[in-house]
């Protein structure tokens, strides 16, 4: 089974997609990543997924990733006496420390921390920025503030302080439990909600070793300010226009977007461009233009993969979008305007040993009209910067490692397979001709380009290139 894209489609699965054969379709419909959104559901829901995803990529012999999406620190406010209270703009509100139940004066703002950091002039923004509060002041005990616009407000609804860095951790005592049992369910991403430093990334990948890659998701505006260090120490991004959104004004999120990308292309770093790429598509089976020109244009930009979230987790159409997602892409990809928008795009490569192979495989993919471009990897490395070059042939990868194929599934235009270690130049090229021919990449007589680290084996070697041709199998 071969797709006939690059670009990856990330699926969140939830109650509309809990069945095995549902989940079989999303696979079937495009869905290269599962994600497990570890704000719903109980670890047994997770289990009860996993097990399926396994099974479903057992039945089909292709690799599958799994995203374990922490929830991170959501900040909410307590609740109120009647369960629902109206605030009027221009009215005072009071949110203090104080637990008991709150009215149009007052409610509860269960997070210490907060008292600490919050200014006059900062603003709050509650239920998803549906209602805004001005502070006015802020004594360590209670914060007051004025109402900006009129609206209800309900129990345990999220805040969002978009103009202060927050000290807290990136890791609730939540997230830690739900990481252990995410790394013992056998998860090959993390991602991590609400980071706001690198620090936040290096004391998850202090708890997680190699036992997972790590995603960051960038939706706070503090996280923009080190963007560049973040993306280094992350293994991934996502562009998390969810809470993005709400934290910034929604106009500023497109240019956001673009400046994530263009980091994390210029670093090699897979990029997920996530949330209400297909919104409508909840509770429509055909989406809005505006909807369909979103996901393209993070296509023609270069995104790694583009994400689902309620349309697949619990929509009343998830297979359908899966498959409209997928449709999308490949016209896309089909537009010769794509090519050029990439080679335009084309960042140069990094003085590494690494990309100066790419950046020649890239050129020699094309000068010869090479059928694959075919990496040997054991950690993702050689495949991860053949994938930074974006080749006009398809990146074959091969590993000898289970884990190592399914993290490549987020990976733009990585087809992942598994192999035996090779030993030597002649295995490798012959092991490299046999995958092509058998995957379905090159025909007797095509060429294909190879790239390796020798010794083999060895992760972040990457200094061979090798032109083969396919001999009858
Ligand atoms: P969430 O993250 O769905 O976990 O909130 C995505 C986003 O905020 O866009
Ligand atoms: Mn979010």
């Amino acid at each position: 089974m071969r797709r006939q894209r690059k670009a990856k489609i990330v699926a969140t699965l939830g109650p509309a997609s809990a069945e095995q054969n549902t989940i079989l379709a999303l696979f079937e419909a495009g869905a290269d990543v599962f994600r497990f959104n570890f704000s719903h559901g109980s670890h047994a829901d997770h289990q009860q997924r996993y097990d399926i995803v396994r099974a479903v990529e057992k039945a089909v012999g292709r690799p599958i990733a799994i995203l374990a999406d922490l929830q991170g620190p959501k900040l909410r406010i307590g609740t109120f006496a009647d369960g629902k209270i109206m605030l009027q703009a221009g009215q005072e509100f009071t949110l203090d420390r104080d637990a008991t139940p709150g009215n149009n004066q007052r409610v509860c703002l269960p997070h210490a921390e907060l008292f600490e950091v919050i200014a006059g002039g900062q603003s709050l923004l509650l239920d998803d920025g549906k209602v805004r509060l001005e502070v006015l002041a802020c004594d360590g005990q209670s914060i007051r503030t004025r109402v900006v616009n009129s609206g209800s407000l309900s129990d345990r609804k999220g805040v969002n302080v978009p103009d202060a860095v927050l000290p807290i951790p990136a890791l609730t005592e939540k997230d830690k439990r739900d990481l252990k049992f995410a790394l013992e369910l056998g998860v090959d991403w993390i991602a991590l909600s609400f980071v706001q430093r690198p620090e936040d990334v290096l004391e998850a990948r202090a708890l997680i070793g190699d036992r997972a890659s790590i995603l960051s998701k960038l939706e706070k505006p503090a996280a923009l300010e080190q963007l560049d260090a973040i993306v280094q120490v992350s293994d991934a991004i996502m562009v998390a226009r969810g809470d993005l959104g709400v934290e910034l004004p929604p106009e500023r999120v497109p240019g956001v977007q673009k400046r994530i990308l263009r980091i994390c292309r210029q670093h090699g770093k897979p990029i997920v461009i996530a949330t209400q790429m297909l919104e409508s598509m909840i509770t429509s089976p055909v989406p809005t233009r505006a909807e369909a020109s979103d996901v393209a244009s993070a296509i023609y930009d270069g995104a790694d993969a583009v994400m689902l979230s309620a349309e697949s987790a619990s929509g009343a159409y998830p297979v359908p979008a899966v498959a409209m997602m997928e449709r999308i892409i490949t016209e896309v990809e089909r537009d010769p305007l794509y090519q050029n928008l990439l080679d335009a795009q084309h960042e140069s490569p990094l003085p590494t040993r690494g990309d100066a192979i790419c950046s020649a495989l890239r050129d020699v993919t094309r000068i010869v009209g090479a059928k694959a471009t075919v990496t040997y990897t054991s950690s993702g490395h050689t495949s991860l910067r053949a994938a930074r070059e974006r080749p006009m042939a398809p990146i074959l990868s091969i590993t000898p490692k289970l884990a190592t194929a399914r993290r490549l599934a987020l990976v733009w235009g990585v087809h992942s397979t598994i192999s035996d270690q090779v030993h030597n130049e002649s295995e490798m090229v012959a092991a490299a001709c046999q995958t092509a021919f058998k995957e379905g990449f090159a025909k007797v007589g095509d060429q294909i380009a190879i790239t390796a680290g020798v010794p083999f084996g060895q992760p972040g070697s990457t200094n061979l290139l090798r032109l083969a041709e396919i001999w009858p199998q």
